[in-house]
């Protein structure tokens, strides 16, 4: 496809449609936009401009013209994306959500909020929280991501074992199409059979079939008692064994989280933290919620027993230093290697302990330092594989020979490549090997049929250029 310039004439309509100071071509401007929170710069790119809509019809007139002028868009939240989502693969405008910033409605008796795009996810959560109620979506990222960015990417995190990921928190949302057409899709229903459920179709497309401005999002009762266990092995083995039993239990845990050493002891010193056997410990931070005590107590002791069953070395609750640890995690291995890549796989829960060992064991035939967590009660693992000092060949070369080996066995497993951080641009190409073709077409299908031009978010998710649709 064929993309124009960011013309003069283009910067003065896109300056007519949300005002003059609101859209940046300023060199410095532009480089802080070439990139999000991926640390793999070969895939950085310039924008053109960056554009900072305040309103749905803001975001509408600026599709119209970038349809009109065939010049490309990528929508950005906070650009915590770790799969360069937010990257603006072929240049021209970046579309900044950030003024679409206000709460609009919090309806407690409905237990609903609406909200814009550009909210941030933390302050979704401490609102629901002095009310009383929670908002279940929890990515690690939550302090500084934005709703929008969580909706695009369907966003998991900590909670997910229990509530599901963000596409489960969502009643409806305001969603401008690619032609400027402005659509409003879901509603506060428990269920409807009225149509497609098209709510579902754009939450997940990383902002290449549209572009939400709005959303409203379900809140639960908080449950008023709640305890955070860390269960602590000094093998890798044992501590991913305690996932499936954990899970079967009954136990219905909120989160389910495991690290390895590498990143307990990384994320311990970034934190300035220390917990019990920070040497050689393999965490798994457990959090339980009940709307009674006695059921607390009853889940607490199942759990202890299950632990100790796998032979955890110490079982005791966590205070937040603990969760500031598991938050840290990613931010920490920065100090060991500015250059990574971050593995989002997802197995069937059932089968996350053999894909940890499995892989682990992999992973020591190469030169890079690979760290390992996992959101392991929902089967989701995160490799953050470190280039360190390796060469640039060595390091593509390595890594993707891990890859030619890690992502047929997760197929193998029933897994997928990404379980929640999205293909983005950096996962494009696997996208293409590993889907299957008739599904991959469906959804070409669909991306052509709302978005003819290809101008919103193009290079992410499905790969027309290569498959010589030009
Ligand atoms: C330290 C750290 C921890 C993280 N922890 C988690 C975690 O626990 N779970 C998890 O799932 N992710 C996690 N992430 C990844 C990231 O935070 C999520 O993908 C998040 O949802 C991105 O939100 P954002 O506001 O930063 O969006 P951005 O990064 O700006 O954008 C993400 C994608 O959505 C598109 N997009 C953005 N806004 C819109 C919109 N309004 N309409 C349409 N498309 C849009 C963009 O084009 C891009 O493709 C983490 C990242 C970091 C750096």
């Amino acid at each position: 496809m064929q993309y124009n310039p960011v013309t003069a004439e283009v910067i003065r309509a896109l300056q007519e449609a949300v005002g003059q100071k609101y859209v940046k071509t300023e060199p410095a401007v532009l480089e802080v936009y070439k990139k999000d929170e991926s640390m793999t710069p070969s895939f950085w790119s310039l924008p053109e401009a960056v554009v900072l809509p305040a309103s749905a019809q803001e975001v509408a007139a600026v599709m119209k013209i970038a349809n009109r002028c065939k010049v490309p868009v990528t929508p950005r939240s906070a650009g915590t994306s770790v799969s360069c989502g937010a990257v603006p693969a072929y240049g021209g405008i970046v579309l900044l959500m950030e003024r679409l910033n206000k709460i609009l409605e919090l309806n407690e008796e409905g237990m609903y909020m609406t909200v814009e795009a550009g909210v941030r996810t933390g302050d979704i959560q401490n609102l629901a929280r002095s009310k009383g109620l929670l908002y279940a979506g929890d990515p690690c990222s939550a302090d500084s991501c934005l709703i929008g960015g969580n909706l695009a990417t369907n966003a998991g995190g900590n909670k997910a074992v229990r509530y599901g990921t963000t596409r489960h928190q969502v009643y409806a949302v305001e969603v401008v199409l690619p032609n400027g057409k402005i659509t409003n899709l879901g509603g506060v229903l428990k269920k409807c059979s009225t149509g497609f459920c098209l709510e579902q179709l754009i939450i997940g497309s990383e902002g290449t079939l549209g572009i939400i401005t709005k959303a409203t999002v379900k809140l639960v009762p908080l449950c008023p008692y709640h305890i955070d266990v860390l269960a602590v092995f000094t093998n890798l083995a044992a501590a991913t064994a305690l996932v499936p039993p954990l899970v079967k239990a009954g136990i219905n845990p909120t989160s389910v989280e495991f690290m390895d050493n590498n990143f307990v002891r990384s994320a311990s010193d970034y934190s300035e933290v220390r917990l019990p056997h920070y040497e050689d410990g393999f965490y798994d931070i457990i959090t339980i919620e009940t709307f009674n005590e006695a059921e607390l107590d009853e889940k607490m002791e199942k759990l202890a027993s299950i632990c100790e069953a796998c032979g955890a070395t110490d079982v005791v609750e966590a205070d937040e230093r603990v969760w500031k640890v598991r938050r840290n995690c990613l931010e920490s291995t920065r100090a060991f290697s500015k250059v990574a890549t971050s593995e989002d796989l997802v197995v069937p829960v059932v089968r996350i302990a053999e894909c940890i060992r499995h892989l682990a064991a992999e992973s020591r035939k190469y030169d890079f330092r690979i760290f390992c967590l996992a959101h392991a009660g929902d089967g989701n693992l995160h490799f953050q594989i470190l280039k360190g000092d390796m060469s640039d060949d060595e390091w593509e070369r390595q890594t993707e020979a891990f890859r030619a080996v890690a992502y047929p066995y997760v197929y193998s497993l029933g897994g997928r490549l990404s379980g929640e951080h999205g293909i983005g641009l950096k996962r494009l190409k696997y996208m293409e090997k590993y889907t299957d073709p008739v599904e991959l077409e469906l959804m070409k299908t669909i991306k052509r049929a709302i978005d003819p031009n290809r101008i919103l978010n193009p290079g992410k998710v499905m790969d027309f250029e290569s498959s010589k649709e030009m």
